[in-house]
């Protein structure tokens, strides 16, 4: 049972909300066996439709689908008294026989159901304690609740609801275009993106041979761990060596940085037009390098047309690993390949450019043709984590 979060709110846009919902959770148990996916009552259900069913991995699997704030395993039973006190000792046997104290607590939406909610807790709370005599009730810090749900078709027993994944379905946000490199940053904002519903693609910029098929197989990965939150990401990569070595070669070294940026957004957004994405995302996060200080944004900014998502842009390193670790894309994020952000650097990068600086460095090359010949190089790979 996946328990809605915010969607639950949507008013009149709640149904399509939950098929989009309903639609991700079924593509993502494909591999996990036969499963019915249906909604009721706030409440997706994700029922094995026989034995095969690898009702771990579907759990997985079930942990990461953004739009759910809790979910449960649950044993579903007939609307008896007996059979919901039977199912409870029968389901919740582990955990009640290693418990010391627990309480019973009861939901109850089928206001036919001829018990109430109280009288349902009492009669189980009675029966698991008859068959489980070491424990005792603790209703303020159980180790272990029982909870009963009196549904319209179903009763169902299960123990305390796990956090969701939270956010909102991918696809009911649109398309988003992350601008993804092998640091921790660009990870973590490609998640935080589709946790609000955007639908991912991505563009890599490469710089072979400055930079090596090892660093292009280093995002691959880092994808396919945000991929098992988002779905399937189309990636595109784009050569920029020329661009950058004429970069090098022409503008002044201290701009170089918010220059390559800059050609790097432009270059970005073209693709994100081709893809049919709205927008543009970053794991920029203000004051943390030199080309992240506000004017250093504000210069790169200037390019864009299409809003750019710099979802990071107050988040400290410590909270942006945080959420690397929790998203297990931390450790690739830290293995030492080269980028094509950090070839080239140079030594001592202008923190405060204003935009006709900029825009007067940038004039000694044929930037427009040089964005063509990346763009001409394209290439793509779909990452899907199942
Ligand atoms: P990250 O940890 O994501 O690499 P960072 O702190 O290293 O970020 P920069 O290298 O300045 O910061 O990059 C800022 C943002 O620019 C990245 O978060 C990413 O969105 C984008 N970016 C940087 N390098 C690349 C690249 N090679 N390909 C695509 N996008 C890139
Ligand atoms: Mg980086």
């Amino acid at each position: 049972m996946l328990k809605l979060g915010e969607i639950a709110l949507k008013g009149l846009n709640r149904r399509s909300f939950e098929e989009v919902m309903m639609k991700n959770i079924k593509r993502r148990l494909g591999d996990a066996g036969e499963f019915s996916v249906t909604s009721r009552q706030s409440t997706i259900y994700v029922e094995p439709l026989d034995e095969l069913a690898d009702m771990d991995l579907a759990e997985e699997r079930c942990a990461k689908v953004f739009g759910a704030v809790g979910y449960t395993r649950a044993g579903a039973t007939k609307k008896d008294l007996l059979h919901i006190q039977e199912k409870a000792v029968e389901y919740l046997r582990e955990e009640l026989e290693d418990a010391l104290s627990f309480k019973v607590e009861c939901k109850r939406s089928d206001k036919k159901f001829p018990y109430k909610s109280p009288e349902i807790a009492m009669e189980v709370g009675a029966y698991v304690l008859e068959r489980f005599p070491h424990l005792r009730v603790d209703v303020h810090h159980p180790d272990v609740t029982v909870w009963v749900e009196v549904r319209e078709e179903n009763a169902f027993v299960h123990a305390d609801a796990k956090p969701g994944a939270g956010g909102i379905p991918v696809g009911t946000g649109g398309k988003g275009m992350v601008l993804i490199s092998g640091g921790l940053d660009s990870p973590v904002a490609a998640w935080t993106m589709a946790k609000r519903g955007l639908e991912l693609t991505a563009v890599h910029f490469a710089s072979p041979p400055y930079t090596s098929e090892l660093a292009h197989d280093k995002v691959v990965r880092l994808l396919r761990k945000v991929s098992k939150y988002a779905g399937r990401i189309k990636l595109v990569t784009v050569e920029l060596t020329h661009l950058q070595e004429e970069i090098r070669d022409h503008c002044p070294e201290e701009l170089s940085t918010v220059i390559l940026r800059r050609y790097m957004l432009r270059a970005a957004e073209r693709v994100a037009r081709e893809e049919g994405c709205q927008c543009l995302i970053t794991g920029e996060s203000l004051g943390q390098v030199a080309s992240q200080t506000l004017q250093a944004i504000a210069c790169t900014d200037a390019v864009a047309e299409m809003p750019v998502f710099r979802p990071l842009i107050g988040s400290d390193k410590a909270e942006i690993v945080r959420t690397a670790r929790h998203i297990d894309t931390y450790d690739i994020s830290i293995e030492p390949y080269e980028d094509c952000c950090t070839i080239f650097t140079p030594k001592h990068p202008r923190t405060k450019p204003t935009l006709e600086m900029v825009e007067r460095g940038e004039a000694a090359i044929d930037g427009e043709a040089l964005l063509e010949e990346a763009l001409g190089s394209l290439w793509t790979t779909q990452i899907s984590a199942y």
